[in-house]
């Protein structure tokens, strides 16, 4: 049996693209489920749009996402960082391979050095289109002379080589996904140029000289590539190299089931990190686009997906990127974080909304433990821990004293029932500040006045935090603080009694 070995192969003209990190996370599940190798090999020979920046991010990516690579050039058996710190495999750096094979292709006749010039082609390629023909190279310069060739060369033309595509052929193969896969070789625009007149070799020559010499046993890769794939076979026969096998994942979709672009879409990982979506949960959700247990489980571990990964499991259809899916996911991980975790996680969030001038500090970190059970089942991100938290936060609340009375009370009984709670509450006293300490009193306050225990508590609410949604009062009060908390009841009943008094 072949060793199995995978590879991602990203162009660093952009940063890392959530298909392509769904990409590299099946390519890792399935060599870590089956002991495999993952490779990581950047295909940086677009030297025009590659960018260290765009390189750096998508290593970033991987590794806030934990998907680690087992191979790297020119490094030890040991990486001082462990298995993901081996750098990537740079296409750049193995240039002289390509042109070792391109040499070889057109000694062996199978490539052939093409002269013509963009306009040429360009013309042929007008001309084809007014007769409705499939655009395809003529194959002009595909039997040049030695003599042919003299003469362009003395013209100063630089040729590029092109590979020979046969006419006629089905080029025929079983892809894990999408099953039994013909196509003519009619279709593929004629010989194929690998290496342009510079020298520099193409995307379609350097993946298969790379996966041969890498010995790929699964070309793992996004659908889109699919009508790549006999182009790469033919060039695997020519080079007498294995042929891996193939699996092309679905597309992944907006909710109206176009294609995720750019443009119209959030693509990039980076922005849902910034967002506030944890990586256990982006790792997880990533593995559910196009692949499921076949069981009800969902929240799955990245150990859960090795276990349980199988390529032939993968969809067809494409997969719908579901952001409520992701927030509920992303819910479910940030309740199983440890509370020092999550406080740790939290904290550059807040950081972000002290700067932003919307709370006036960030409270220490007992405060914060104080705080979680009232944010930490209701985040759907980190970054929502803003808005949650942002009215305990700040020196002086925004309040607007009419929305303290509620709809059966007037002004007057709400003035009431806020100097009683603020007696209430007061008595509490700072030392028992919990909230089974502050709940009962304020239970029998009611009882002995003979009001709703609703309504007075949405006064005392509103009084506290500004709003009539919350987490759970007690709970806000206390992660408030005795003395705050007191200082806000004051102020609300100054407020309501200023406006009785107009
Ligand atoms: N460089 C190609 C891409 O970024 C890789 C395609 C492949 O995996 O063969 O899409």
């Amino acid at each position: 049996m072949t060793s199995i070995r995978v590879r991602i192969a990203p162009s660093p003209t952009g940063p890392l693209h959530l298909g392509t990190a769904r990409t590299a996370l099946f390519n890792f599940l399935f060599a870590r489920h089956l002991g495999g190798t993952f490779i990581f090999r950047l295909e940086d020979t677009d030297q025009a749009r590659s960018s260290v920046e765009f390189e750096k991010d998508i290593l970033n990516g991987l590794h806030w996402l934990g998907i680690q690579w087992d191979e790297g050039p020119g490094i030890g058996d040991e990486p001082p960082g462990g298995r993901g710190s081996y750098g990537p495999y740079r296409q750049m750096q193995r240039l002289e391979r390509y042109t070792e094979a391109a040499t070889r292709l057109l000694a062996e006749d199978k490539a052939y050095y093409c002269y013509c010039t963009p306009e040429e082609l360009d013309a042929e390629r007008k001309r084809q289109e007014a007769a409705r023909e499939t655009p395809r190279y003529s194959g002009r310069c595909s039997a040049l002379s030695q003599a042919d060739r003299a003469a362009f060369e003395v013209e100063g033309r630089t040729p590029v080589v092109r590979f020979r595509i046969p006419s006629n052929r089905t080029i025929a193969f079983d892809d894990i996904v999408r099953g039994h896969v013909e196509i003519d070789t009619n279709a593929l625009g004629g010989d194929l140029v690998i290496v342009r007149s510079d020298g520099t070799p193409l995307y379609h020559f350097t993946v298969a000289v790379d996966d041969a010499a890498m010995a790929i046993s699964h070309v793992i890769r996004g659908e889109d590539h699919l009508s790549n794939t006999p182009k790469h076979i033919l060039l695997f026969e020519a080079m007498g190299a294995a042929i891996p096998k193939f699996a092309h994942l679905p597309l992944i979709l907006n909710p109206d089931r176009t294609k995720m672009s750019k443009r119209k879409s959030q693509t990039a990982v980076a922005a849902y990190r910034a967002q506030g979506f944890i990586p256990e949960a982006f790792v997880n959700y990533l593995a559910l686009l196009g692949w499921s247990t076949g069981t009800e489980e969902e929240v799955l571990s990245l150990a859960d997906l090795i276990e349980r990964f199988e390529l032939s499991a993968v969809n067809k259809a494409g997969a719908i990127f579901d952001r409520g899916r992701l927030e509920w996911l992303n819910g479910q991980w940030i309740r199983r974080l440890s509370a020092d975790d999550l406080i740790d996680r939290l904290r550059p969030f807040l950081e972000a909304e002290l700067a932003a001038g919307r709370i006036d500090w960030i409270p220490a970190d007992e405060d914060m433990r104080a705080l979680l059970p009232v944010v930490q089942e209701r985040l759907p991100t980190l970054a929502a821990v803003g808005e949650l938290v942002r009215f305990l936060f700040v020196n002086e609340l925004a309040l607007d004293p009419t929305l303290i009375v509620p709809k059966r009370w007037d002004i007057a009984t709400t003035i009431a029932g806020l100097e009683a709670a603020r007696s209430v509450i007061a008595g509490v006293g700072e030392v028992s500040w919990e909230a089974d300490e502050i709940e009962p009193p304020l239970r029998q306050l009611v009882e002995e006045r003979g009001w709703k225990a609703g309504e007075l508590f949405m006064v005392v609410r509103v009084a506290v935090t500004g709003r009539t949604a919350t987490p759970p009062l007690f709970d806000t009060m206390v992660a408030l603080g005795y003395e705050r908390t007191l200082a806000r009841l004051d102020r609300a009943i100054e407020q309501l009694q200023a406006v009785a008094a107009t």
